[in-house]
């Protein structure tokens, strides 16, 4: 695209962004594309034609930061070959790494989660020599008025990001440090973007938050909380699928449990990270709730919702975690019978409670046949919870060709789980009845009826 000033015509830079880790980074690096479109940036997907690299990276275990340094290398090779590229590190990584970053040479730009418009102006001021740095965490920023731009490849599915950082220092995380407090977004905002996104012809929201239970806003005439935002938005358009994570199993609420069910725009599905299943474990994890605690609460997503996709994430060889820790994980798991789980091995992250007060003590044969245990057992209880959906029919939203097979179509049923099924006539955007015919753990395989 071409920009004409005063009879010049003056080339729009390129921007090539890659996002690593959660869907926050996906919404952050949407935010960056705005804050650097309106600056006379253009995003391209090609990374050998752009004016700007930037890779948006994720803290939340070692191998992710390593995978970080890899792609700085290939990053140099494009500066060698075009020294006038700008290549920039934002994101968690960005906060928590910055002089080891500035000190490689090979970075021109670090920016972390709460300084993005700032920027433009760290572009304009990069000369020889000269790289720039903003990592300050902010008690405010929110990127509240920005309408993002969406990189979603089909234009199906938006994140919308309603509060930043978290509060809750669980002792592993790095969070707290790289994505500093929680702070809540005014709705009003949230709903000027969920508007726009209907504009655009989006079929699905997701809210997206740390933890988003525990969003609040509060001024001298709204005092609204996650229950009550959630309503806001499933009302905004009876026909937008409204989905959100992550929740914190201390915090989800009977009111949100009751408000999904009050709407059928509100997908049944909730994210429930447990952790482990070990009470003297989660303590040290700083979780704040028991094993007791968590069942209860999914007793009570299953009374009000029996049809609701419950999934989890687990850390497998936590600090002093014994074979009987560990059994009590796999008890959980069997007992909560989740529908899919991210599994991870624990991954000692600098600066955190858990480094600093606890030995990573677990030898890393032992966390690896852990993981796998847990994986094996996730496997047969997705299994099973497929085959329970065998004969039901759901409603599913196309998001496109199915990727083993382009003649056939694929979609998530409002449970989130995955769903392949011959679609003649029918594409991305589309809601269709799917009758499950058969499945595997990961995928329910159908016909449209
Ligand atoms: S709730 Fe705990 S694990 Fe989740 S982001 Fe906050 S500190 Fe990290």
């Amino acid at each position: 695209m071409h920009i004409f000033a005063q009879g010049y015509i003056l080339m729009k830079k390129k921007l090539y962004i890659e996002t690593y880790g959660c869907q926050m980074n996906v919404a952050d690096s949407e935010v960056i594309f705005s804050i650097l479109g309106k600056d006379g940036y253009e995003r391209t997907t090609n990374m050998d034609e752009a004016d700007v690299i930037l890779a948006n990276t994720c803290s939340v275990r070692d191998n992710a930061e390593q995978r970080i340094w890899g792609r700085l290398e290939v990053f140099c090779k494009q500066k060698e070959a075009r020294p006038n590229v700008a290549v920039g590190i934002v994101g968690c990584m960005a906060e928590r790494l910055k002089d080891k970053l500035i000190e490689t040479g090979k970075v021109d730009i670090v920016a972390g989660p709460d300084t993005y418009r700032s920027l433009p102006e760290m572009l304009r001021n990069l000369a020889p020599e000269r790289p720039q740095i903003n990592v300050l965490l902010s008690k405010e920023e929110n990127y509240s008025e920005i309408i993002p731009v969406r990189t979603d490849k089909n234009g199906v599915s938006a994140f919308v990001t309603i509060m930043r950082g978290c509060n809750n220092v669980c002792s592993y995380c790095v969070v707290p440090y790289t994505r500093g407090a929680e702070r809540s977004r005014d709705p009003e905002t949230i709903l000027e973007e969920v508007s726009d996104v209907v504009g655009k012809g989006y079929k699905e929201v997701t809210l997206l938050g740390q933890n988003v239970d525990s969003y609040h806003w509060k001024n001298a005439d709204k005092d609204v909380d996650f229950p009550d935002l959630l309503e806001m938005v499933a009302m905004l358009n009876p026909s937008l699928r409204v989905r959100f994570a992550t929740n914190h199993p201390k915090d989800i609420s009977d009111k949100l449990i009751e408000a999904m069910a009050r709407h059928r725009n509100i997908c049944h599905h909730i994210h429930l990270p447990v952790q482990s299943g070990s009470n003297r474990l989660l303590e040290k994890m700083r979780r704040r709730y028991t094993r007791e605690w968590y069942m209860e609460r999914v007793r009570k997503i299953r009374e009000v919702m029996p049809d609701c996709g419950l999934t989890t994430d687990v850390i497998a060889g936590f600090c002093s975690e014994t074979e009987e820790d560990h059994q009590q994980t796999l008890s959980i798991f069997r007992e909560a019978g989740f529908d899919y789980a991210y599994m991870f091995q624990y991954s000692e992250r600098p600066g955190t409670l858990a480094a600093r007060n606890y030995p990573d003590d677990v030898p890393p044969e032992i966390k690896t046949r852990r993981l796998n245990e847990i994986i094996e057992l996730q496997g047969q209880l997705s299994l099973e919870s497929n085959r329970r959906d065998v004969g039901k029919t759901f409603e599913v939203l196309v998001e496109g060709p199915s990727k083993r097979n382009q003649d056939e179509l694929c979609g998530r049923t409002g449970s989130d789980k995955m769903c392949v099924f011959p679609g003649l006539g029918h594409s991305a955007g589309d809601f269709v009845n799917v009758q499950i015919t058969s499945c595997t753990s990961a995928t329910l395989i159908g016909k449209i009826v």
